[in-house]
């Protein structure tokens, strides 16, 4: 009767997590979104925006005032100088942008680069433009591209290579050498590059985001995706942009216009009133979600979990070796129904996963009692003491 585009992919894994977490009334530090609101004034704006006859079709590409804070933002931060007109297309969240630029440029039998653990929505992408994933896993504990493996992976028929930073799930961040790489290796072959990266605006310890739009190399083939739904603590607004070159934005508009048409338009307008009267929340991402990170792991000492502190997201890996020697999914499930804390296992995000990696991953997005109560929680798991009943 059907016959499936995508037969290996059931339901995501956050949708999975999220729901187990509400079933079983788990704190959930799975899917990432925060349980706090967006700024106030955030939601001030949205609703005067709202009641003031904000509510018919915006422009296909995107309302204007909006396009001209994100080129602002990009001048701010990256020192691009980018033209709102011919270059940024506003979507519905970033997986519509991903979604867009894969279907724009990749044609069947085309080969995209993406590297495990690659968060969930860039290979069924691929496959329904017909192309082929080519997996580079990043190795464990530190996550970095081997770039003599990726230089090797690249053949004539490559169209596209994705890459992550700072890095959902593993929450690295690439370096500037790394960036320099990568402008080595477009230098040498044809391909273009899609960077997510939504969580621009979440690095820590004093290091800085790298963007593809700094530099003038790469922005010139690279299709650049970020979210306000991460940066304003609003993932379900579902209003994301895209930043690419005129020849690279033309095709994505023809793809985007045929999606979703447009993005809903009292957030459009909300965000950019926003972004106009407090450019200054962008730079006090990294701070607020750091402490959250040091707070989280400050909690979590001596419950068994190893945890490298995150470069940058508001996600923590944690290797449970020292607790459990079972497969990632079974203990994310046993942490959800047993000890009431909902994670998401990270092999869900490789090709291949490793037979003996036993890694989780934690959202710190939370309010401080969450945190406090998750982490409570989880020391249970090292003591044994007291897991909830099935
Ligand atoms: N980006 C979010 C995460 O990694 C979830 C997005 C989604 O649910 N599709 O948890």
């Amino acid at each position: 009767m059907i016959t499936s585009k995508l037969p290996d992919v059931g339901t995501t894994i956050f949708t999975i997590m999220s729901k187990m977490a509400l079933d079983h009334n788990a704190v959930n530090l799975s899917q990432g979104y925060p349980d706090f609101q967006p700024p106030g004034p955030l939601l001030e704006f949205f609703r005067e925006r709202l009641l003031n006859g904000h509510n018919q079709y915006p422009p296909m590409h995107g309302i204007a005032p909006l396009r001209e804070q994100i080129a602002k933002k990009a001048a701010r931060h990256y020192d691009a100088l980018i033209d709102e007109d011919k270059e940024i297309t506003i979507t519905s969240g970033a997986t519509e942008a991903i979604f867009v630029a894969v279907q724009a440029t990749v044609h069947a039998g085309d080969e995209v680069i993406v590297f495990d653990p690659a968060f969930d929505c860039y290979a069924p992408a691929v496959a329904l433009a017909g192309g082929i994933t080519r997996h580079i896993p990043l190795a464990a504990p530190d996550f970095k591209i081997d770039f003599q493996r990726l230089a090797d992976t690249i053949t004539p028929r490559t169209r596209l290579i994705i890459v992550n930073s700072p890095h959902n799930p593993c929450g690295s961040v690439l370096s500037l050498e790394e960036v320099v790489q990568f402008e080595q290796l477009v230098e040498k072959h044809d391909v273009l590059i899609l960077s997510d990266e939504v969580y621009e605006h979440m690095v820590f310890d004093g290091s800085r985001h790298h963007s593809f739009l700094a530099s003038e190399t790469l922005r010139r083939r690279t299709f650049v995706v970020s979210s306000f739904g991460k940066t304003y603590h609003a993932t379900g607004w579902k209003v994301g942009y895209c930043i690419a070159p005129p020849l690279l934005t033309s095709e994505f508009r023809k793809v985007h216009q045929f999606v979703t048409f447009t993005t809903n338009t009292p957030t459009q307008w909300a965000i950019a009133d926003f972004m106009e009267a407090h450019p200054e929340h962008e730079t006090s991402l990294s701070n607020f979600y750091q402490e959250k990170r040091d707070r989280f792991n400050l909690l979590m000492t001596g419950h068994g979990f190893e945890m490298t502190p995150s470069a940058g997201t508001y996600f923590q890996l944690a290797d449970y070796s020292a607790l459990a020697n079972i497969p990632d999914t079974v203990f994310a499930e046993q942490l959800t129904v047993d000890y009431g804390v909902a994670v998401i296992p990270i092999s869900v995000f490789s090709h291949l996963p490793e037979e003996n990696q036993r890694i989780i991953r934690f959202c710190f997005a939370k309010e401080d009692p969450t945190l406090a109560l998750a982490a409570d929680r989880l020391a249970a798991v090292r003591t044994g003491s007291a897991p909830r009943r099935r």
